[in-house]
């Protein structure tokens, strides 16, 4: 992280801290001690491929119950 970086919080919650750094023009997004950085371009990507990540996760969840009755 840059010396000069001054990210300004754009959404936080108790899981994510999302800040946008006008000084490096990039996403800082922070998971608990985890701090990543990303362009605005990656951080757009990157949010489609969690929700996509999360869809197929619940997909998987819901059906899972009814493949166990089956075994
Ligand atoms: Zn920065």
């Amino acid at each position: 992280m840059a010396a000069s970086c001054r990210p300004q919080t754009v959404f936080e919650s108790s899981t994510v801290d999302i800040q946008h750094c006008p000084d490096c023009q990039m996403i800082h997004l922070t998971m608990g001690s985890i701090t990543m950085r990303m362009s605005e371009h990656h951080f757009s990507q990157f949010a489609k491929d969690i929700s996509r990540g999360l869809f197929e996760f619940n997909t998987d969840s819901v059906s899972q119950p009814g493949l166990r009755v089956m075994m």
